[in-house]
């Protein structure tokens, strides 16, 4: 077992990935780094169906590109990956060139991105009252589809946007891909010999549940599985056998007709419905929008919406309705400017990794921690994650300097992917574990079977550290004021040594502490009365904290909160649990015999009684008999809690132990098994989980309610 790492430990929290280059000599380097980087993974993309990268990380270095190719214009080249679509088509293919270019979409990585798009489009086009049609980004494959007279005669990939693939015969398998296309869509012209040629464009993609079935089939049949829906259609389509497509199980939603004047269309919605009436399947979930505070709201309601469908969506496109419109605005040489692609918060981003280093935990434990330029990753800014032992470093190959891709795990925990290897300056080195402490110089040991390497020294100051700071800490004693500076203050000045003598400590011992800051005149800031006397408070009033907080903060190996509540639950007090048996422990339930000798090997150390010892003898009180009456009814046996997002009223630990006492489980992810998950102010995936699960979803009041009565949620909630 790791020690848990606090990447949140005060830092630089600002900033959004890579710093520009320092000068336009760095500039021109990184610029060919990254186009040589990008040109290789939308290669792999585009022509081999096999990413190695998330588009989110793709995307990532595709801005960074941007941001140096906007401060130093001199620096784009005609074929940069800014101002190209899609990669060069395949020989594998005969080539099919679009009678319209095809472009790709500018992307708005934010709202507020978004809301800068509709400055752009300029006062002029807002003030005649524009409308626009919001439509999902299905994430697919982009597919051109030409009938002569009526009939599909052509069915083409967008390539480079000026010629494509010719994958007709793959395409006529697609189903929902009309080979005729129907009467209706020439009002009254039955003669199909009099029909234009018309090009209809739209994206092939592959439904999540067949996405689910042909990897499993891959994998039953020893074939490697494939990175992603869109990658599996766009693989399906460009098969040398239709039969291969043909039982890949895609669908099509088509969205664009290429020429709508020559139908005599005017707008997007006609075209829309066009191509309704034409027999083409158009996705459902489209709104005509008369303002653009109503295209934004469609945003940011696909953002939650997203995972309730059968189908994966990347973003949002809003499209001004009126050509006319959209004549007057026109290109990018790679984008129309009528379009843009909102694109949902992302969860992979870039960044350089500036240092890594050793972290020791409260049980010795070393762990390498990556500090990096900070940078914004679904909804929160970070700059460190934990790399967790050196092997995991290894495996990860990431070094000082790199670039690297980071992103949250589970939607909060920061998290190192990997690096971006073509980016390596080439002077990185590779990391190594130290072979002392780096707090107090004592040799470093690693046992042969483990993966942790500890410090050898009990009495290292650093491990002496984070005992105290976890003692203080919210899921434990809650002591308010008692953060890293100020503890490790206490132990530089003698004052404190284990978590008993935090109890010694009186409110003018602790307003006569040196901050280690200076006043101009040399002499020493102390903590003051004001502060000191808080925290002497904080102090007193964490003498009564149940019994389940007090055996978590001791930080007995593998007792976690849930294993603390089940102990306390069962032993009340702790002279009973001391009096207790490794086997009588070991029969709780949630406790086993790990746990349980654990918790053993703990009690019969004479030190950790020593300290248990004085606790007891300065006022705290570890044990929950009587208090308030006998232990709550545990009325909440046999259910499952999942927390997510911020709650006004209380803390996520202690809403977490609240439920505990009432005898609930409190898990950290949501599964079929969850029975209600209890969503505050910006809930993350969780949520969305719950909901693709069916799981109940109770607000804050509703929690509220039954941890007053005591009561199980009522079917209303
Ligand atoms: P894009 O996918 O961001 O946007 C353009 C495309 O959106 C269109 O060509 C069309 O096919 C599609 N689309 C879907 N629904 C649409 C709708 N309703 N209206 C209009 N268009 C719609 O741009 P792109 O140039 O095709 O490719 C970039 C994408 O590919 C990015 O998401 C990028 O992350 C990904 N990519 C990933 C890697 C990787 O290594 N992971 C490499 C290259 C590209």
């Amino acid at each position: 077992m790791t020690d848990p790492v606090d990447p949140d430990r005060p830092g630089p929290v600002t900033g959004t990935g890579p710093a520009l280059p320092a000068d336009a000599a760095d500039a021109a380097k990184r610029a060919a780094a990254l186009r040589g980087e990008i040109e290789r993974h939308a290669y792999r993309y585009y022509a081999l169906d096999a990413p190695e990268i998330s588009d989110a990380a793709y995307d990532a270095l595709v801005r960074e590109l941007e941001g140096i190719e906007t401060r130093w214009p001199e620096l784009v080249t005609p074929d940069s990956p800014t101002q190209r679509v899609g990669t060069a088509p395949s020989q594998a293919f005969a080539p099919a060139r679009h009678a319209q270019r095809m472009y790709s979409l500018d992307n708005a990585m934010s709202l507020e991105e978004l809301d800068e798009w509709f400055a752009r489009l300029g006062p002029d086009v807002l003030e005649r009252g524009c409308a626009f049609v919001t439509e999902l980004k299905i994430d697919g494959s982009a597919l051109a589809l030409t009938y002569e007279h009526g009939r599909l005669t052509r069915a083409a990939t967008r390539g480079d946007g000026v010629t494509g693939e010719e994958i007709t015969a793959n395409v006529r398998t697609v189903r929902s891909v009309p080979l005729r296309l129907r009467d209706q869509a020439r009002s009254g012209d039955s003669d199909r010999s009099a029909w234009p040629s018309i090009e209809v464009r739209g994206e092939v993609y592959m439904s999540k549940p067949s996405f689910e079935r042909l990897n499993a089939e891959q994998e039953e049949a020893g074939q490697p599985s494939f990175a992603n829906p869109r990658n599996a259609a766009a693989g399906a389509v460009r098969q040398k056998d239709p039969k291969v497509t043909a039982a890949r199980d895609l669908s099509t939603f088509i969205y664009q007709v290429a020429d709508p004047r020559s139908l005599g269309l005017r707008s997007q919605s006609e075209a829309l419905a066009w191509l309704r009436a034409a027999g083409f399947r158009v996705n459902p979930d489209i709104e005509v929008c008369d303002t653009r505070e109503r295209a934004r709201a469609f945003c940011e309601a696909a953002i939650e919406r997203r995972h309730n469908l059968p189908y994966e969506i990347d973003g949002v496109v809003v499209k001004v309705d009126s050509f006319a419109v959209q004549d007057e605005l026109g290109f990018t040489a790679k984008a129309p400017r009528w379009a843009i692609a909102f694109k949902f918060p992302p969860e992979e981003r870039t960044t350089v990794l500036r240092d890594i280093s050793v972290q020791v935990g409260r049980t010795g434990a070393l762990t390498p921690l990556a500090s990096f330029d900070p940078v914004l990753v679904a909804g929160s800014t970070i700059a460190r994650a934990t790399l967790h032992n050196a092997d995991e470093v290894a495996r990860k190959d990431v070094r000082v300097g790199d670039t690297i891709i980071v992103r949250k795990a589970g939607d909060v925990i920061p998290e190192v992917v990997g690096p971006v290897v073509g980016l390596r300056p080439e002077d990185a080195a590779a990391w190594k574990m130290p072979a002392v402490c780096p707090s107090c110089h004592s040799p470093v040991w690693r046992p042969p079977e483990e993966v942790v390497a500890r410090c050898t020294n009990v009495a290292c100051p650093a491990q002496r550290w984070e005992r105290l700071i976890h003692w203080a800490g919210r899921g434990a004693l809650d002591i308010e004021g008692l953060g890293y500076e100020i503890v490790g203050r206490l132990i530089d000045s003698g004052a404190v040594c284990d978590v008993a003598d935090f109890y010694t400590l009186t409110a003018d011992s602790l307003a006569a502490l040196e901050t280690g800051r200076a006043r101009k005149d040399g002499s020493a800031v102390t903590l003051g009365p004001v502060v000191a006397t808080k925290i002497a408070a904080n102090i007193d009033a964490s003498r009564e904290r149940p019994l389940a907080r007090v055996l978590y903060g001791l930080g007995i190996r593998h007792v976690g909160s849930s294993v603390a509540a089940a102990l306390a639950g069962a032993f009340v007090s702790i002279e009973r649990l001391e009096a207790a048996g490794e086997e009588e422990i070991a029969a709780v339930e949630g406790v086993g015999p790990k746990i349980a000798a654990s918790v053993t090997a703990f009690l019969a150390n004479p030190d950790n009684i020593a300290v248990i010892r004085r606790l007891r003898s300065l006022g705290v009180r570890m044990s929950d008999e009587g208090r308030g009456g006998p232990r709550r009814p545990q009325t909440l046996a046999g259910l499952t809690f999942v927390l997510t997002g911020s709650l006004e009223g209380r803390s996520r630990e202690d809403a977490g132990n609240a439920l505990r006492e009432l005898g609930a489980k409190v898990s950290g992810s949501v599964s079929a098994k969850t029975s209600f998950v209890v969503a505050g102010e910006e809930p993350g995936s969780k949520l969305a989980r719950a909901r693709e699960l069916g799981v109940r979803v109770l607000d804050e009041a509703a929690l509220e309610g039954v941890l007053s009565t005591g009561e199980p949620p009522g079917s209303e909630t």
